[in-house]
């Protein structure tokens, strides 16, 4: 099918007087109007989908770098996830071969509004840091933002403690250091609250690395109807002060992370009653609890002084009294395993992965080309 398309295109040469820097751009791509070739072979792009961001100051990967992406260009491996806002998809990137999550998120809106969308979109994926994951593009077709992600093949926080229950101190210490960098990188680089860390927007890979993701998004998605201050989302993990309407900063982050960070050590939300005690909180109680009860804490008697002081520090109703994220980089029970070669690559490749990845045989030129 391509093979005719492009049997039937007709080559020119650029006129003698033509700047060759009009058409190759730096990684070698020669290009004009809809013809694109490179090392990856001679390729039409066509106008169907609108591309909304460069990926060329997004990557954290050099190679990604020259990457083109199209939508047609992605195939579909499997879903991976729902969300509120849409589906995200294990997608396979045809010339290079290598794995992306897709999100899309739908949005019948106005072009004014999806301008201003887009606008944010490009500001929250301009990141260089190795605890956030790296958005490499995203196209606005069809009414759906597709944003083409790094693939964190471990799935999410909220996968890994579907299936081990509780993750010991030591693995804890590890993966809180590297969320704490992602949010000094947020909060003190890039002046701006996360707003939505839960444990389904910490994701890990086979490497043991965990990364921040859904940055601004759930922000975008509440301004694209109007509502710039009303959150889509679970309000589990928010904070006493934005739950009563009050005026919040980076600080509401951190309480998150702190209800994260025990949730994982005692194997259940630290709100829900345990399972001695009757009952479950209603979405109000919870609410309620959460403003008006004393904060949860690590129960001395399980946890190192250490962790409970860590989450103690975390869990203030108080944002002042709460640590920020570079102090809390320098809390004994970070510091307590930091020699200690912890990896938690081990713990996560000892799981189930979300996806089982088929065997993919590499296209050769020709295969793609006929
Ligand atoms: P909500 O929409 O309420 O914020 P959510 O965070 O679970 O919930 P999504 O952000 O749409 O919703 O993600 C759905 C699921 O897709 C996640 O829980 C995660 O398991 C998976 N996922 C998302 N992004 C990636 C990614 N880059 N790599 C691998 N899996 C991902
Ligand atoms: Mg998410």
């Amino acid at each position: 099918m391509k093979g005719k398309a492009l049997a039937q295109l007709k080559l020119s040469v650029p006129a003698q007087e033509t700047p060759v820097d009009k058409f190759l751009t730096a990684s070698g791509t020669f290009q004009d109007g809809e013809l694109r070739l490179n090392q990856k072979g001679l390729k039409l792009i066509r106008e169907e989908t609108e591309s909304l961001t460069p990926s060329q100051t997004q990557s954290s990967d050099a190679n990604e770098e020259d990457v083109q992406f199209a939508l047609e260009d992605l195939e579909t491996i499997k879903v991976i996830g729902k969300g509120s806002g849409g589906v995200v998809q294990l997608v396979r990137h045809k010339w290079n071969c290598k794995f992306y999550a897709l999100k899309g998120i739908q949005m019948n809106i106005q072009e004014t509004i999806r301008k201003q969308i887009v606008q944010e979109l490009k500001i929250n994926q301009v990141t260089q840091c190795p605890e956030i994951v790296v958005c490499y593009h995203s196209f606005y077709h069809n009414g759906v933002i597709s944003l083409v992600l790094e693939y964190m093949d471990r799935g999410s926080l909220a996968d890994i403690i579907k299936q081990v229950k509780t993750i010991l101190e030591p693995y804890l210490a590890v993966l809180c250091k590297q969320v704490l960098k992602g949010l000094v990188y947020l909060h003190h680089e890039r002046h701006v609250i996360h707003r939505d860390i839960k444990p389904s927007n910490l994701l890990v890979n086979h490497k043991g690395e965990v990364k921040i993701t859904d940055f601004g998004v759930s922000a975008v998605l509440a301004s694209s109807m109007g509502q710039r201050d009303t959150f889509v989302g679970t309000y589990n993990y928010m904070s006493p002060e934005r739950i009563s309407g009050s005026s919040y900063d980076y600080k509401s982050d951190i309480w998150s992370l702190g209800l994260v960070i025990l949730e994982c050590a005692i194997g259940r939300f630290p709100y829900i009653p345990s399972e001695e005690s009757e009952g479950w909180l209603s979405f109000y109680e919870l609410l309620e609890a959460i403003v008006d009860q004393p904060p949860p804490s690590a129960p001395a008697d399980q946890f190192s002084p250490e962790f409970c002081s860590f989450i103690s520090a975390c869990i203030q109703k108080d944002p002042q009294q709460r640590m920020s994220a570079l102090q809390l980089l320098e809390h004994p029970f970070i510091k307590k395993f930091e020699d200690k070669d912890i990896d938690l690559g081990i713990l996560v490749s000892s799981l189930d992965p979300p996806v089982n990845l088929p065997e993919f045989k590499v296209p050769l030129y020709q295969d793609i080309l006929s």
